[in-house]
């Protein structure tokens, strides 16, 4: 695809978000854009930079290494969207400025301790299925309290929030249940811990449902398809 319709797109997916906010009277300074590049190659990554993208969305760990090895030079943040394997932790932790796909104690055990080794502390939202669907990842709806409890005490990790991806649907008003459910999880996890730090960010919201999740609180949007694909 052309690199100016890229940045076209760009405008667009900015305004869409821009209206969600102020349907929701919501400050659109509280949602950042995660441009999900998985799909697309250094040509269309370059474009979407340059129209303004400064976070940038992968989900395989050594896809995310070729391409930030390749385009060192990009003043950007690399995040890891997808599953992560315990035996990819190093190479996340190195490659990646930030990870939303924290599903289990396993992974958030593996990724501290390679933060650990790295010097780092190491941003991480954790992933709740929140619908249950068998097909997707994300901690079940009854452990992820005890996960967030159990990553709020490993110290080379820095709990930015909670992540999760509602059902594909063709109407984006059947995920808006799914992303109240995470927002209220959030608050409640809040509520019940005043004396820590709190959670502040809602990882929610792709192509077909974003506006839904801006209007539901998400504080940071993972889109590719609206950015990249062709029409
Ligand atoms: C691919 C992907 C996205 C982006 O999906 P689009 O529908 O193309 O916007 C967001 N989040 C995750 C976890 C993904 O794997």
């Amino acid at each position: 695809m052309e690199a100016s319709v890229i940045v076209q797109r760009y405008r667009e997916v900015m305004d869409r978000i821009a209206a969600a906010c102020r349907r929701a009277n919501r400050d659109p300074a509280g949602v950042q854009l995660v441009c999900v590049t998985k799909t697309v190659e250094e040509p269309a990554i370059r474009a979407v930079v340059a129209a303004g993208g400064t976070l940038l969305g992968e989900s395989r760990v050594q896809a995310g290494r070729r391409k930030r090895e390749a385009m060192g030079d990009l003043a950007v943040t690399w995040h890891l969207i997808g599953h992560l394997q315990t035996n990819k932790a190093r190479h996340a932790v190195q490659f990646f400025d930030c990870i939303h796909s924290v599903d289990s104690l396993r992974v958030a055990e593996s990724v501290n301790q390679e933060a650990a080794r790295a010097g780092r502390v190491v941003p991480v939202y954790i992933q709740v299925n929140v619908a249950g669907e068998e097909s997707k990842f994300g901690a079940e709806w009854s452990g992820a309290r005890a996960l967030v409890a159990a990553s709020r005490e490993m110290r080379h990790l820095e709990l930015a929030g909670l992540m999760t991806m509602a059902p594909y649907a063709d109407d984006p008003e059947s995920a808006r249940p799914h992303f109240r459910a995470l927002r209220q999880l959030r608050d409640a996890l809040n509520a019940e811990s005043p004396d820590r730090p709190a959670l502040a960010g809602l990882s929610m919201g792709m192509t077909n449902d974003f506006e839904v999740a801006v209007e539901e609180g998400a504080t940071i949007v993972r889109i590719g398809s609206a950015l990249f694909a062709e029409a």
